[in-house]
């Protein structure tokens, strides 16, 4: 049996025409449906945020890919940090610090109430973790989580984030930003919440 995601099976036959079927027939419809994968548990926003009028994302093979790399997006962020923001932050930096990355640098962005974006395709290296990147996909928790763990909601769209990215076989383990480089994302408590991530 495929994975159904978190459909229930009453929203599984409302979605499916049965009416009339008889049992062998909807059992039929039940088995193909179920081989389906469910929707991916984002928002797809890739291809709407700003980008580099210069520079373009390096290309890769999706089985190029095995680590998903997380990140927290404070300090200076909070909660309330826009797409838009981070997408002209990573595309032109600020006065004090210059960046010009083609576009957004990871691949999805989760708000502290669940809300998760995927705002880059897998098929383009990001830029969340140096030598990392070509190799991974990023999600960014949006807070500053320096000193404090992630509130359950973030962390639960985020581990069905990474639970779709797993059941695609396009990611076989979990890095927390500062296990692969010396930055203190994503803050102090990242041992106790991090793994979390990673449960069925
Ligand atoms: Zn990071």
């Amino acid at each position: 049996m495929g994975a159904i995601g978190p459909v229930t099976i009453r929203e599984l036959l409302d979605r499916l025409d049965v009416a009339g079927a008889s049992l062998v027939e909807m059992s039929e419809i039940l088995e193909r449906a179920l081989e389906e994968p469910a929707s991916p548990p984002w928002e797809d926003v890739s291809g709407q945020l700003l980008t580099h009028p210069e520079k373009a994302y390096p290309v890769r093979e999706l089985a190029e890919i095995d680590t998903v790399v997380v990140h927290h997006s404070g300090p200076p962020t909070d909660q309330r940090c826009t797409l838009d923001a981070i997408a002209a932050w990573h595309v032109w930096g600020t006065s004090d610090h210059k960046v010009e990355w083609p576009g957004i640098a990871y691949d999805v962005v989760v708000y502290a109430d669940g809300r998760a974006y995927l705002v880059k395709p897998p098929d383009l290296v990001g830029y969340h973790c140096g030598e990392w990147n070509t190799r991974s996909v990023g999600i960014v928790l949006v807070g500053d989580y320096s000193d404090s763990a992630p509130p359950d909601a973030q962390l639960e769209a985020a581990r069905q984030v990474i639970s779709w990215w797993r059941a695609q076989g396009l990611v076989t383990q979990i890095k927390a930003h500062r296990e692969i480089r010396p930055t203190a994302c994503p803050g102090e408590l990242w041992r106790e919440w991090v793994p979390r991530l990673w449960s069925a």
